[in-house]
């Protein structure tokens, strides 16, 4: 994707309006325009990257950074009873917008968000095979 095509390396330039909530060296954020919550936010790098691995170690420490402390002013102006993460990384997972970014989505008591997935059950030998592989 070229960064000059990309809506979210638009919003970062200012190419777009947004409701910027906070911005440093590396990293933006700004309310998301259909949000699944009152005050519904996305942090993105602001140097494009497609999905979380594209990103280096800098800008991956930056933008969690912003996470954790926008989750604090969240929680501390909004009083929401929870927050959730979510991060898309590929068609299978939602991704729409090809710029990594990460939802910070507070929680109120029936807000109608609901994640509706079954779980299954790790047997012995599965777990030994993906441990093998991922350790
Ligand atoms: P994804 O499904 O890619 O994880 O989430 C993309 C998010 O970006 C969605 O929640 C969507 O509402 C938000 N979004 C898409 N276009 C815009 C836009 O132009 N401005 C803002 N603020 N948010 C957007
Ligand atoms: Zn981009």
């Amino acid at each position: 994707m070229d960064p000059d095509n990309c809506l979210f390396c638009k919003i970062v330039r200012g190419d777009l309006p947004s409701h910027a909530v906070y911005e440093d060296e590396h990293t933006y954020a700004f309310l998301d325009i259909n949000p699944v919550s009152r005050g519904h936010t996305l942090v993105i790098p602001k140097s494009h990257a497609e999905t979380l691995t594209e990103m280096d170690e800098r800008e991956t420490q930056a933008v969690f950074r912003t996470v954790r402390n926008l989750t604090a002013k969240i929680e501390a102006e909004l009083d929401p009873q929870g927050v959730n993460l979510l991060q898309n990384n590929g068609d299978a997972a939602g991704q729409e917008v090809e710029h990594v970014h990460v939802h910070i989505i507070p929680r109120y008591p029936n807000d109608g968000f609901d994640f509706d997935f079954e779980q299954g059950s790790l047997d012995d030998d599965e777990a030994a095979r993906l441990r093998d592989a991922l350790q």
